[in-house]
């Protein structure tokens, strides 16, 4: 799963309705523009330290993009962070790059979340979990996939009875250290579950339809749905304070309704219906309103999350 989608995204831009899947940064800017608000509220409850504001997976850039336009003016804070983009496929980096083409002042790119500098940090991540490896296992076996008779096959057979990811325990622990050392503020969004039975989460995605894990290797999206119980479980194990809801009721808490109806105002009627449906995309249960989920973990215990 790993070397699949190290070549994946390291050889195409993915996106939109050309692509294989479309995010959320990519349906409207309010999505981007409301976690920036709420990124600068986190960082003013922090006292207005300087600090980092880092990116996993930072896509085509939109995200950030929209989170720096949306803070401008907000006193002190475009001043007051250096930005970190974690990436590791160099074509998306290029076209973050440009994206972000005079944005901020200060905007580095990096593979990995090492060597971060040791200053507050405010981190995001969007539908980055979801395609970090797993392994899943057929009661206490792990299964494998085997070149057999030609083709690849999972071994042994049998129904998926768990599913862990060690990659995603692996990247945790490092936010969480960094957030435990230097305080700061983390917010994670993908599609998830809290708890509960699940069992084989583990898909392949291709041009907006599912398809068969073990075809096209590398040619197609692999993810698996985010443990956040797991992920809540860590983070409440290092001391940091956590909140958790979904992305419907996290945007509409933060004005998503608000935002659009302004954002109509000066739109024309074509607009309009299209600020209007993908708000309705990002919000409504039977879209992505209630499968995709928001964690976020806090170094600082005195002040609320706001969800
Ligand atoms: N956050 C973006 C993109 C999500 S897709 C959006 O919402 O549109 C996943 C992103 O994570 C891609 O940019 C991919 O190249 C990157 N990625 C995948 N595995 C990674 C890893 N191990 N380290 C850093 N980036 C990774």
């Amino acid at each position: 799963m790993e070397l699949c989608n190290q070549h994946y995204y390291a050889t195409r831009d993915p996106f939109g309705t050309r692509g294989d899947f479309t995010t959320a940064p990519e349906i409207s800017q309010i999505f981007g523009e409301l976690i920036g608000a709420w990124l600068a509220q986190q960082w003013l409850q922090l006292g207005s330290p300087k600090a980092v504001l880092c990116e996993l997976g930072p896509g085509r850039g939109t995200l950030m993009k929209d989170i720096l336009r949306a803070t401008r003016n907000v006193l002190q804070f475009h001043a007051s962070i250096l930005i970190r983009m974690v990436e590791t496929s160099p074509v998306l980096q290029a076209l973050q790059k440009q994206t972000l083409q005079g944005s901020h002042p200060d905007i580095a790119w990096k593979t990995t979340l090492d060597d971060l500098p040791s200053l507050p940090l405010m981190l995001v991540a969007n539908e980055f979990f979801d395609a970090l490896p797993i392994r899943q296992f057929v009661g206490d076996e792990e299964r494998n996939v085997i070149h057999l008779n030609g083709q690849l096959t999972f071994s042994p057979q049998g129904e998926v009875t768990r599913e862990d990811s060690p990659a995603s325990a692996a990247v945790m622990q490092q936010i969480l250290t960094a957030l435990h050392q230097q305080g700061g503020t983390a917010l994670l969004i993908d599609y998830g579950y809290n708890g509960g039975q699940q069992k084989d989460t583990l898909q392949a995605v291709r041009q907006h339809a599912f398809c068969d894990p073990l075809t096209h290797l590398g040619e197609v999206d692999l993810t698996a749905h985010v443990d956040f119980a797991a992920l809540t479980a860590q983070a409440q194990a290092t001391g940091l304070q956590t909140a958790y809801t979904t992305q419907g009721d996290f945007l509409r808490r933060l004005g998503a309704e608000l935002r659009a109806t302004a954002l109509c105002r000066s739109a024309s009627e074509s607009q309009r219906h299209q600020i209007l449906s993908s708000l309705e995309r990002l919000l409504s249960p039977e879209q992505m309103g209630a499968l995709f989920k928001v964690l976020a973990i806090t170094s600082s215990l005195e002040n609320p999350i706001g969800f």
